[in-house]
């Protein structure tokens, strides 16, 4: 018999999270953004559930390459552009649209031989300070693109820093509408966070694409301001495994590596298979919550590679072979937000979905 960990995808749950994306985003179109091999879910597994959407995101070109593989022929972005100038070749062959964000990348596409004119998007640094093109140099680089047989339509994109806390957007989006007043074309801004908290109500941010990651795989950008209940999002990946054994413990004894947890009183802990070779946080401390039998209970000392510890105070008749929730769907309509376990750890839900590791068997559900 196999380790019984494994991981879940709910494919029920991706489309219904796009659907929301939709929905704050009334008008707009969605691209579903699938960088990272679908934020760790796997692109092969989440493509029918996301189908739906208008275009799909991403950076690496041999996912790009996969999706085409799955037969996708709508629109697909790369959102950093090319990394070098034969990368062209497969935007030509595949119909990829991809991101311009700085002068070398016209530079390339001028001496690019195609029968097939590119759709670019012309990406502007707004504050962020991670890829685009400065304010000052934005025009000249849209003139340029614009006098270019190798370009048919150009739009415009940028990205937020600080969406989803009280910095806002507001300086980036007036950098943004200043740099491409008056240029023809569409535009996108929004993020997760800027699509649930801002595109509902301003046109502006809303504009012609957004870009939902993060929300599309059931994590709030904003935790812990918000949480997925909230947002109306469900978990779209459970990592679940099993009690392997059973300790009963006097006051005053500890658990596992480096003795971190002491007994005050007799205690009943559960050794789960799980580990942080399988993608669970090692920097979960004591406390970080679990589910035994769909019942919330917490974390015991410190993560080992293969099992952690916890604790069954509130499941007092669970046995080795009790059903484990590390996140997502628990049993009888239990939940534990990826994004609560995430905090535990100091991270994120992004991070965690992201490093699920390759021995874990994925079910698709
Ligand atoms: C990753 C990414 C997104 C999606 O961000 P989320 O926070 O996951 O919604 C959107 N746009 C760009 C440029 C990105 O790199």
């Amino acid at each position: 018999m196999p380790r019984p960990i494994q991981a879940l995808i709910h494919t029920d749950a991706l489309t219904h999270n796009l659907a929301r994306a939709r929905d704050a985003a009334p008008d707009a179109r969605v691209w579903a953004v699938v960088k990272a091999n679908a934020y760790g879910h796997g692109i092969e597994r989440v493509f029918q559930a996301l189908r739906g959407a208008d275009g799909f995101a991403l950076l690496d070109l041999d996912e790009a390459r996969r999706l085409r593989e799955l037969d996708w022929r709508g629109p697909i972005l790369l959102l950093e552009g090319c990394f070098e100038p034969r990368d062209l070749e497969l935007c030509s062959r595949l119909d990829l649209w991809h991101v311009i964000h700085r002068e070398a990348q016209i530079d390339w596409l001028a001496a690019h031989k195609t029968q097939q004119p590119h759709r670019v998007f012309l990406k502007l640094n707004s504050g962020m300070n991670r890829l685009g093109l400065r304010p000052q140099a934005f025009r000249s680089a849209w003139a340029r693109l614009n006098a270019l047989p190798q370009v048919d339509e150009i739009s415009f994109v940028t990205h937020f820093a600080d969406a989803d806390g009280p910095r806002g957007v507001e300086p980036q989006v007036q950098r943004f509408l200043e740099a491409t007043a008056d240029l023809p074309g569409e535009r996108s801004l929004s993020n997760s966070a800027a699509t649930l908290r801002l595109a509902g109500t301003d046109a502006r941010v809303r504009a012609d694409w957004v870009r939902p990651g993060i929300m599309v795989y059931g994590s709030a950008p904003d935790f812990p301001e918000n949480d997925i209940a909230h947002w109306g999002l469900q978990p779209t990946m459970t990592l679940r495994s099993q009690l392997i054994a059973v300790q009963q413990l006097q006051p005053g004894e500890t658990v596992g590596y480096g003795s971190t947890f002491t007994t005050q009183q007799p205690m009943r802990i559960g050794v789960v298979a799980c580990g942080y070779a399988d993608g669970y946080p090692r920097h979960a401390g004591t406390g970080t919550p679990v589910l035994v039998e769909g019942v919330r209970t917490r974390t015991l000392g410190r993560v080992s590679m293969d099992m952690l510890a916890v604790d069954l105070s509130p499941v007092p008749a669970a046995q080795p072979g009790a059903e484990v929730t590390l996140w997502g769907r628990g049993p009888r309509g239990a939940v534990l937000p990826i994004d609560e376990v995430a905090q535990a750890a100091g991270t994120l839900g992004y991070e965690l979905m992201c490093a699920l590791a390759l021995r874990v068997p994925v079910l698709t559900v």
